[in-house]
């Protein structure tokens, strides 16, 4: 029998866990992996709030991903920029089409500043590289007792508890040019993450505290005012010199554009079946493209379980018996520097269930940075190419 095509879009931590587990699991002879990615090299996420604020360089987000046809499957450096499911193909910016038995799509998400009037005239989005090194210059220009607001207006967005982590970091910035900058952070619940339950929310509040800064929970953005620096929700106001809040997320446009995905909301999925698209039995949504349907955050470490599992559904599918990971875990980080908090959570009963997750802080204090860096280290040394 010829070897199934299997087309992987994205080499972010979603689409390289899927590599790493087919390449591991799958039958050698009975795949033929094929990865296509926009870029040349991917970016690791979790230290864009290091580079937002002068902690760590630009450079150090990137990984090059040239190396991925020494891991045993074929690269191609184009964008893919459409899915025709009826004809199991997909269309390349540069023209070529590829056909495929299974398309694995690891898209990422895609922030959406538009659906908050004004925001993106007036907001720095510290989760792009490109606005992860604005917000460094501008934080640099700005004098004592400026006014910064970050934190996330509505969900989702990736790593939930990152913006306040960023927000302790403009604290010890300001701290190291001399400057005492006045940090609001802003947040659509009261109390913060208060789905990841009393444990999370009381440490992030007392870190939000002792790094002095003033926590507005509960807030329904409605517009940002560029001009008078103003961000208005339902019930008030906050003025700010510089706004750098995470926007909500939406699904990639190679999903919304092909019928993948709805243009408000999330595509379905099953669970069950490895995360296959709820219409297409050969299309899997993996990663920050599809969890945000289950209401569980868009983190790497679940991007990586939904690989896992639907690695375990397509060599079901060949005949080989693979057992699907049992539970979801995800490990995000609030690191100030001088003090932190790494959060564990177990979201298995989220995704497979009517669950609620069940979330611990695994560590406290200055070694929280030590432990990302940990993260950070295994990510790049093991799972990029
Ligand atoms: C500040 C910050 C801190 C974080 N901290 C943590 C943490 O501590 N722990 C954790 O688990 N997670 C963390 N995350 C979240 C984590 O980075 C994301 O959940 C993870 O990157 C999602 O992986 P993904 O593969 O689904 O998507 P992505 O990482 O977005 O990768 C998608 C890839 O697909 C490519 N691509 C997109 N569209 C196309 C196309 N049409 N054609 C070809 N290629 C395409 C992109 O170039 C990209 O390389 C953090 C995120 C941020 C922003």
């Amino acid at each position: 029998m010829a070897p199934k095509r299997v087309l992987v879009i994205g080499s972010g931590p979603g689409g390289l866990a899927f590599v790493r587990e087919a390449l591991r699991v799958l039958p050698k002879d009975g795949v033929e992996i094929t990865v296509v990615e926009a870029s040349r090299r991917v970016v690791f996420k979790p230290i864009l709030t290091y580079v937002a604020t002068g902690f760590r360089d630009p450079e150090d987000v990137y990984v090059s991903v040239e190396g991925l046809e020494k891991l045993g499957v074929k690269a191609i450096f184009d964008e893919a920029v459409k899915v025709d499911a009826g004809e199991r193909k997909v269309l390349l910016r540069g023209g070529s089409e590829i056909s495929y038995d299974y398309l694995v799509v690891a898209a990422g998400g895609e922030p959406n500043e538009a659906a908050i009037p004004g925001l993106a005239e007036a907001n720095i989005n510290p989760w792009t590289v490109e606005g992860a090194v604005k917000l460094r210059e501008a934080l640099k220009g700005l004098g004592d007792g400026s006014r910064v607001v970050v934190g996330a207006l509505r969900p989702p967005y990736p790593c939930p508890p990152a913006p306040f982590e960023l927000a302790g970091l403009v604290v010890r910035v300001g701290e190291r040019l001399g400057r005492k900058f006045n940090v609001t952070a802003v947040f659509f619940e009261k109390p913060p993450l208060r789905a990841l339950g009393e444990e999370v929310y009381t440490r992030v509040l007392k870190l939000l505290e002792s790094s002095g800064i003033e926590f507005i929970g509960g807030i329904e953005a409605t517009e940002v005012d560029p001009q008078g620096k103003v961000l208005r929700y339902k019930g008030g106001e906050v003025s700010f010199d510089l706004l750098a809040v995470v926007p909500p997320f939406k699904p990639p446009r190679l999903l919304r554009d092909s019928g993948l995905a709805p243009e408000s909301g999330w595509p379905a999925v099953d669970p069950y079946k490895g995360f296959r698209h709820a219409k297409y039995d050969d299309i899997f949504l993996i990663g920050d493209s599809s969890i945000a349907v289950f209401r569980a955050p868009m983190s790497g470490f679940l991007a990586s379980h939904m690989a896992q599992a639907a690695t375990a559904a397509i060599a079901r599918d060949l005949g080989v018996e693979v057992e699907p990971p049992k539970r979801a875990y995800a490990t995000c980080f609030v690191d100030h520097i001088v003090d932190g908090a790494a959060i564990f959570c177990d979201f298995t009963g989220v995704i497979y269930g009517e669950g609620k997750p069940h979330c611990h802080v695994v560590a406290e204090g200055p070694l929280t940075g030590a432990y990302k860096k940990a993260y950070e280290d295994y990510w790049k040394g093991n799972v990029a190419p």
